[in-house]
């Protein structure tokens, strides 16, 4: 494809990207729910926006991407009813709930740091935005599409429906949803059990509150991101990006909060990521088989066979698509692993490669086939295999197999930099650090302190011992010999 084409969920069709303002382009992804630490299926989805932020950069579109941290208004099950998610991890800890959203805010900007994604140009958060909120549930009451009982504000899903189709994004229908809803609590206080909560009047219990026109009470869980894409990217905004799991109810009401408010879609290209799987089964925290970033990196997890460098895992993900579903497993990623070195070490042999006054390496069909592939809906997967044909070249040209000339090479690197590094946003694994130097120092002193004990040299190794605990490195002897841990 010579332009950019994306599939849109909303259309379930690949349509053509015409921004509404080029070269600007809103982009606006939900966040994650600051409650616990981020798993590797959030990051997954994180990674596939940070492609789609990449490439449009590349393209030369002027971004503005938006991501939400979500610090109030979550509930337990996604649902009107329970326990805040983020109070109630407040309540377990004894902890202030700021205290909460502030640690795995830290941490997830930490991870997504690692995985070497850009940061968004804003994150608003949902409690620094309750007088917006507040404002939006004033309209959409006044047009007549949101009720008051009891201190909480309902959407009128029913009355909605009567000029608009709920259900339009996730293709779900009302009959059905209405024949599968269950008996909740406090759901007699709705007109209708669809109806959603844009305002919940809070409970003595419930420490996150604020005052309203209603009572004192907390904002529903889908307000804040029709309000905050709208306040940064404008009324009408480009692309509206989640994982697959927020298509319904979460999308789904969004669409109804903006078409109710303003009177129109506010977002011209849904774009859905699909799950990372573990067995099959959706890596989720409340399914007991999420794995963190961290477990990966150290390797220290009853499921892993060893450690995987963040590098490996972005490399990982980005061999599929992104709305194709992902199995984690030790076989897929240590396969990643070798082609991620093997492309690295491609590339580091283009410096060195031995010049020609002929050329037989057809650049600018790399080129072509680089883009086709990423205007194709961001196929990086494709991509990735047109790079390993790229990677047998190089390693031809190396061996003086095919014959390359110096223009040929500094094209090839100027392709390389643009896809590798800008738009799949990969680094070398040894950039970062020096990993393999702490390794090769940490053999030696492991080495010498077990010399020392053979020859019962008892003061020299308790004093290696010492000087490493001091440096937070505590070594251990084990059945499978010497290991070390930096803590
Ligand atoms: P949450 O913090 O639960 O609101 O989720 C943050 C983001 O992670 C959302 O966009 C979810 O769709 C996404 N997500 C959750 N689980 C997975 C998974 N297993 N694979 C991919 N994305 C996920
Ligand atoms: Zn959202």
């Amino acid at each position: 494809m010579d332009s950019l084409h994306l599939y849109n969920t909303l259309s379930s069709q690949k349509e053509k990207f015409e921004p509404i303002n080029p070269p600007f382009v809103g982009l606006y992804v939900c966040g994650p729910t600051v409650y616990s630490h981020v798993h590797l299926g959030n990051c997954r989805t994180f990674i596939s926006f940070d492609l789609v932020n990449r490439y449009l950069r590349h393209l030369d579109y002027k971004v503005r991407y938006v991501r939400n941290i979500t610090d109030a208004g979550h509930l337990e099950n996604d649902s009107d009813e329970g326990e805040d998610k983020i109070s109630k991890k407040a309540r377990l800890e004894s902890l202030e709930p700021m205290q909460i959203v502030q640690t795995y805010s830290l941490d997830f900007h930490e991870k997504m740091a690692i995985f070497n994604t850009l940061p968004p140009d804003i994150e608003p958060t949902a409690t620094g935005h309750i007088v917006e909120q507040i404002e939006i549930i004033k309209n959409i009451i006044e047009k007549g599409l949101a009720y008051e009982v009891n201190g909480s504000v309902y959407f009128d899903v029913i009355k909605y429906s009567e000029s608009n189709n709920y259900g339009e994004l996730s293709g779900r229908k009302i009959d059905e949803l209405l024949s599968g809803t269950r008996d909740l609590d406090a759901q007699e206080e709705k007109r209708n059990p669809l109806d959603f909560a844009l305002w919940k009047k809070a409970s003595p219990a419930h420490i996150m509150r604020w005052n309203s026109p209603w009572g004192i009470g907390f904002p529903g869980w889908h307000l804040e991101c029709s309000v905050m894409s709208t306040k940064y990217l404008g009324e009408t905004f480009d692309i509206h990006g989640g994982g697959m799991d927020l298509k319904f109810p979460h999308h789904e009401c969004e669409i109804a909060q903006n078409k109710a408010a303003n009177g129109q879609h506010a977002v011209k290209y849904w774009l859905h990521g699909n799950m990372l799987t573990f067995e099959g089964k959706k890596m989720s925290k409340s399914l007991g088989n999420s794995i963190l970033p961290e477990e990966l990196f150290t390797g220290d997890h009853p499921l892993l066979n060893k450690d995987f460098h963040p590098m490996v895992v972005r490399f990982f993900m980005l061999q599929a698509h992104y709305r194709s579903t992902l199995d984690f497993s030790n076989a897929a990623l240590e396969a990643s692993e070798k082609g991620f070195y093997r492309l690295m070490a491609a590339i580091k042999q283009i410096d060195t490669l031995p010049i020609s006054e002929e050329n037989e390496v057809d650049v600018e069909s790399y080129s072509k086939s680089f883009y086709q592939a990423m205007n194709d809906d961001f196929n990086s997967p494709i991509l990735i295999g047109h790079l390993f044909d790229l990677v047998k070249t190089i390693n031809s040209a190396a061996d003086g197999r095919i014959k390359v000339t110096q223009d040929a090479v500094n094209q090839i690197k100027v392709l390389v930099n643009h896809f590798v590094f800008d738009v799949l946003g990969l680094k070398p694994a040894d950039e970062d650090g020096n990993q393999d130097l702490v390794n090769g120092l940490m053999d030696l002193i492991i080495e010498m302190r077990t010399r020392a004990r053979q020859s019962k040299d008892w003061s020299t190794s308790d004093a290696i011992r010492d000087q490493l605990n001091s440096l937070k490195i505590v070594v251990k002897d084990g059945k499978e010999g010497v290991t070390w841990e930096a803590q």
